[in-house]
């Protein structure tokens, strides 16, 4: 079957392989036809050598498809069901788990350092696990996620990842208050989730940072009420919030530099809420000075922050009553050269739809 594989890390460039295999399948495990992928930082992250890992590997994470064969044990789903790619399966065993917060469940994240595919090279790993570049792959069965029969599989490749990080910070984590003033640093696909989700709560200002004009402009389409280069942005914290900082600001990055500025452009006792996937030599700081007396509340967010079944289904409620808008995700796309001419050369044939982007 075909798959986009990248070869080494630090290169941009996925070549598009029809000798690939979908390995690993037996008890426990579901094998699916990916019918739409979507394309999340986090997979140029991995490719860049940011997020640790393996290569050769196939990226992709957020997906969504049909089941095509389950392994001995599994129990709720069978062949045909229509489900999402969840990268991060809950155990709902572990002391994580039972407190609700599944976000942070590292039982299926293990496999992470198993290889889901082989070519006659040699091994090649999937993603966080999982790999949705790609026509076939088998995962656990908490990876796969059924979805409402009206959900299409490319919007439900989005909740699969961006959408349910960045509704899940401004909801969930950061718990924004309607009135309030909020700004978004990075627009790509979580940003502007993010946008949404501060939308949902009633935020009064909603400002997008971002050095990409078409980001900016997406922005505002998501519901920014205005967007700004990053050397606007001191600017407008002087003229929506009188030089305090606002009251809610979303690092949407991942760099210790942009997080840095966020933390300065937030209102002493407001919420720095951190959504960005950084590397681990890279070292956000803050000195105890400021730390204890600026009462800053510095709010990490992974994977929405909360239940991720939960996050799934309020965002599909969300969506279900227009009260933001997934499809035009779907066809705002960031062009990454090496990357997208993979996808289009797979989608061919329908085989495979891509969404978004960055
Ligand atoms: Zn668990
Ligand atoms: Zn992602």
């Amino acid at each position: 079957m075909r798959a986009a594989v990248l070869h080494e890390i630090g290169q941009d460039k996925l070549e598009v392989l029809d000798d690939v295999e979908a390995v690993g399948f037996g008890p426990g495990k579901v094998r699916l036809r990916i019918r739409a992928t979507g394309l999340c930082h986090s997979d140029v992250s991995a490719m860049n050598g940011v997020l640790p890992q393996p290569a050769p590997f196939i990226p992709g994470h957020e997906g969504a498809g049909e089941v095509l064969d389950v392994g001995d044990g599994v129990t709720g789903l069978s062949a045909g069901d229509r489900v999402l790619v969840c990268w991060l399966p809950a155990c709902g065993a572990c002391p994580s788990c039972r407190r609700g917060q599944t976000q942070l469940c590292l039982a299926g994240f293990m496999n992470a350092g198993t290889p889901n595919f082989k070519r006659p090279g040699g091994d090649v790993f999937g993603f966080a696990g999982t790999g949705t570049f790609t026509e076939e792959v088998v995962v656990g069965a908490g990876c796969a996620v059924p979805i409402p029969d009206d959900v299409p599989f490319e919007i439900a490749a989005l909740i699969g990842c961006g959408v349910t990080t960045g509704l899940g910070a401004a909801i969930n984590t950061a718990r924004v208050e309607a009135g309030s003033s909020v700004a978004v640093i990075g627009c790509g696909g979580v940003g502007i989730s993010t946008i949404q989700g501060a939308r949902v709560q009633g935020a009064a200002q909603i400002v997008a940072v971002d050095p990409v004009a078409s980001r900016r402009e997406a922005a505002l389409r998501f519901g920014a009420t205005e967007a700004v280069s990053p050397d606007e942005f001191a600017d407008a914290k002087q003229r929506i919030t009188a030089g305090e900082g606002f009251d809610y600001v979303f690092e949407v990055v991942g760099k210790s530099a942009t997080a840095r500025t966020a933390y300065e452009n937030t209102r002493r006792g407001g919420t720095l809420c951190v959504v960005g996937a950084g590397a681990m030599d890279d070292n956000f700081q803050v000195n105890m000075f400021e730390l204890f007396f600026d009462e800053k509340r510095i709010l990490p967010s992974m994977y929405g922050g909360g239940d991720v079944l939960r996050s799934y289904e309020r965002a599909i409620a969300l969506w279900r009553a227009g009260r933001i808008d997934l499809e035009s995700m779907i066809t705002h796309r960031v062009r990454l050269e090496g990357i997208n001419d993979a996808l289009d050369q797979m989608r061919t044939g329908e085989s495979l739809r891509t969404c978004v982007e960055l």
